[in-house]
Order: structure tokens, then sequence, then C-alpha cells
């Protein structure tokens, strides 16, 4: 440690980065819930887990997600390494590193992919309600198969998400952004509106009037609602084949009772989209209300030097799909041991512990009463945390039981304290009884 670091002074507070949270209990609760929940509906839809780096290098982000786009022009936290000067970048978002690590790892060659991720993604965004610099996303991503089937799957799956998870009222909005050829034309009809409209353009559209026009519809800047409402549509430049996949995707749907919107103005906020684009959208949440977008993105394995191979994906937002829950779910029931030790004598703790160690073996939850250092506390104390930690049941470890070969069973619950005493070498048999309860 240097000089200065042990000058510091000790009263200094330090604080998390702003906009990036500590997820504590109970919250935490639900954030395993979800996670749970969501493995078993990929496993359902014979998904797989992949678990990627947080830092990749920055040449992936620019050149995947495109230069002119909100997350490479402002957003992405980007470093030099000290050691070699590469320039990294903790990842705004999952697809283009599963897309580096799925070429890395030739993992399309024996035929397409499902799969999935979970984890922190970091923005350099203003922080408010349901946006954060440090953000969670949970991403499914279908890589190798080129047909719309794989398009509806993706969003029949987000779908089965909602219902498991209980929300309600969450919009699908869709669109297709066609083929790149396609975009050409529309691109040049859309320079040519915003043209006649240039007082209406705030500083980004005008920047990105002849870069990339299309990322005019993305904005958030109510302003430019009404120019961006009149645009000319990307619908209308669509060809057959683009027409048949979207048709093709929406007759899954409409087979399979899912309600959705065409918004002709849904372009997402990446370059690498093409054909059909979605938003899965809701009112409770106030102007943060997109819980989950995706798309197909034909031409990005390419972009990062893949053989070209169609993939298409979706990704959700995490913290605004818990918001969402608490809005509207039933409440998690708060998590408690099945039993809490008390234990009045210190001279108690190796043989309560052993028979906490066999409960646990067994399946119980046991939280034990642990002193201050000095010594156990009293008998109501111990009782008022125990009843505080929602147990059903107090196990009381007393001298005079002890050498008997016996312990307390206390029930919390049942309003009355019953209290029994149980051999210590039946207790596993106590332990059985509670689990079936
Ligand atoms: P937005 O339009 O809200 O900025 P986006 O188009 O940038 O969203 P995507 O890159 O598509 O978002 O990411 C997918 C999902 O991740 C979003 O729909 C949202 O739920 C979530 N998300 C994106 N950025 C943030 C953030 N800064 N904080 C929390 N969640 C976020
Ligand atoms: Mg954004």
């Amino acid at each position: 440690m240097t000089e200065q670091h042990t000058k510091q002074p000790k009263a200094m507070k330090l604080v998390g980065v702003k906009g990036m949270n500590d997820i504590l209990p109970p919250d935490s609760g639900r954030w395993e819930w979800l996670e749970t929940q969501v493995r078993g509906l990929m496993a359902r839809y014979a998904y797989r887990n992949v678990r990627l780096p947080i830092v990749e290098p920055t040449a992936l982000f620019v050149r995947g997600l495109g230069e002119v786009t909100d997350i490479v022009e402002k957003e992405m936290y980007s470093f030099e390494d000290r050691l070699n000067g590469e320039q990294l970048t903790l990842r705004p978002e999952g697809t283009a590193g599963l897309v580096r690590a799925v070429v890395e790892h030739n993992l399309l060659y024996e035929g397409g992919k499902r799969l999935y991720y979970m984890g922190p993604m970091f923005r350099h965004e203003r922080p408010q309600r349901g946006r954060y610099r440090q953000f969670h996303q949970i991403g499914a991503e279908v890589l190798g198969f080129g047909g719309p089937e794989v398009d509806a799957e993706l969003i029949l799956l987000a779908n089965d998400l909602w219902k498991v998870l209980g929300l309600k009222d969450v919009r699908l909005e869709l669109n297709s952004l066609g083929q790149p050829e396609e975009r050409k034309a529309h691109r040049a009809a859309l320079i040519a509106h915003f043209e006649q409209h240039l007082e209406l353009l705030d500083d980004d559209a005008k920047r990105r009037l002849h870069s990339n026009p299309l990322r005019i519809l993305d904005t958030k800047n109510p302003a430019m609602a009404q120019v961006v409402e009149a645009a000319p549509q990307l619908l209308d430049f669509l060809g057959a084949a683009s027409l048949a996949h979207f048709n093709a995707v929406k007759a899954i749907l409409d087979a399979n009772g899912i309600a959705y919107l065409i918004n002709p103005r849904l372009v997402r906020g990446m370059d690498y989209y093409n054909l059909t684009v979605f938003e899965f959208i809701t009112e409770s949440l106030g102007s943060q209300g997109t819980i989950c977008g995706g798309g197909r993105y034909d031409y990005l394995i390419e972009q990062v030097g893949g053989k070209p191979s169609p993939a298409v994906g979706w990704a959700l937002g995490v913290e605004r799909v818990l918001e969402l829950i608490k809005e509207q779910g039933e409440a998690l029931a708060a998590p408690a041991p099945d039993v809490y030790a008390i234990i009045p004598d210190a001279a108690a703790l190796p043989q309560a512990i052993h028979t906490l160690q066999a409960l646990r073996a067994a399946g119980v939850s046991a939280q034990m009463h642990a002193g201050t250092g000095e010594g156990m506390g009293s008998m109501k104390s111990q009782f008022k945390k125990a009843d505080g930690s929602g147990a059903a049941y107090a196990l009381i470890f007393g001298a005079d039981e002890l050498t008997r070969g016996e312990v307390t069973v206390k029930s919390l619950r049942d309003g009355q304290g019953v209290q029994r005493c149980e051999r210590l070498d039946t207790v596993l048999q106590w332990a059985a009884s509670l689990q079936s309860v």
C-alpha cells in the first residue's frame, strides 16, 4: 500500500457507481425466481445456455451494431487495456458477442443452434426509472435458420414467458425491415422527406440525415413525432420475397392466437436487423415501456467474419420485466427457513450444529442462531429472532434435553406455540414429515 492510501481519512464513505444497482434481498429472490422460470421455459423449447465475457473488443460493437447508432455514438463504456493497448468495451448488448463466439468456435458447423444467455450489460445513459447504466438482459438467439418459422418460434417463446411470469397487457408490435436492397430505395425517399422538413429535425437527426436516416425513425424526441409519422414507410418498399416472409410469420402468430400490431415505424436501435423486427411493450411502466425487442439479423455473422448464415433473436430487459411483475404480479412469498435453531448455551453448539447439518443434508432449510461473540443472547432475544426469521419451527437445543439425547421442537406458526420433545436420533424422521406437510 502506498503512503497516500494509508493517509486517506477513514470516514470517507464509498458509494456505488451512478446507474449501477445492488440487487439485495428480498428483491434478489424475485431475480432468482425469474431466472428459474426462464431456464425451465428455455429447456422446454430446447434452447441451450451460453455464458460469454463481459468485455469484448470495441471493434466488435462498432462493426456489429453500426457506427451511427445511439449505443456506439454515445453509450459505450470503452477503455484501453493498460498492458497491451487493446481497445475494449463493456458489452452494451449480447448479440454481437454471441455471434463472435459462434463464429470463433465454428458452432454452426453441424447445423443451426438455439441459444440463450443472461447477464449484465452496460450503457452510459441518463439513469431513470427502467433505464440504468448496468442493467441485465436475457436473450434468445437462433442461428443458422432462415425461415419465418424460427422468427415465430422466438415470439411464441417470449409470449409464453409473459404467461409463466403472470404478466398481462403486453402488446406485440411487428414490422419488416426488408433487405438491404429494398432499404436503399426507402432510404432515398426518407432523405427526400426529411430534407423537406429540416426545421423540424433535432441535432441528432440532422447529423444522421445522410449517414443513417433510418435511425431518425427510432428517435425518442416527442417534438419529432409528427415528421416521423409522415415519413415514407419501409413496408411499401418490400419485394415479394420479403413480404412472403413477413406474411408467413403473421400466419403462424394468427394460428396460435398471438395478437400483434403492425408498426411501420418500428426500426430498432441497431443496424444489424433485416426482415422481421418486433417489440413487446407495456403501458404500465411509463416511457420505458419496451420490455423486449428483437428481430432477424441475417448479415451480422458475415459482418463479424463468419460464413454467411441467417439468424434471429430477442433480448429482454430484466429490470423492466421485474418492475412489471411487481406492478401486476402476485406478491412473492418471503423466503423463510423451515427451522430456526435456538441455542441457549454456547456449550451446546457442537452437538446442535451436528444435528443441523443432518437436517440440511435431508433437505431441511435450517437457520442457526448466531451470538454476538459474547455469548448466545437471552432466550427472549433468540425467540424474537426465530419469529422474525419466518421459520415454521424453533428447535431448542437446551442443555437438559441434550443430555437426554433430545431436542425441543416448538411450532411458531400455529398460534399456540405447541412444544414437544424429539429424540435427536429420530429428528430426521420428524424432518421428513416436515417436508411432506
Ligand atoms: P430503449 O429504446 O428503451 O433505449 P433499446 O432499443 O436501446 O431500448 P435494446 O437494445 O433493444 O433496447 O435492448 C433490449 C431491451 O433491454 C430493451 O427493450 C429494454 O427492456 C432493455 N434495456 C435497454 N437499455 C436499457 C437500460 N439502459 N436500462 C434498463 N433496461 C434496458
Ligand atoms: Mg436505448
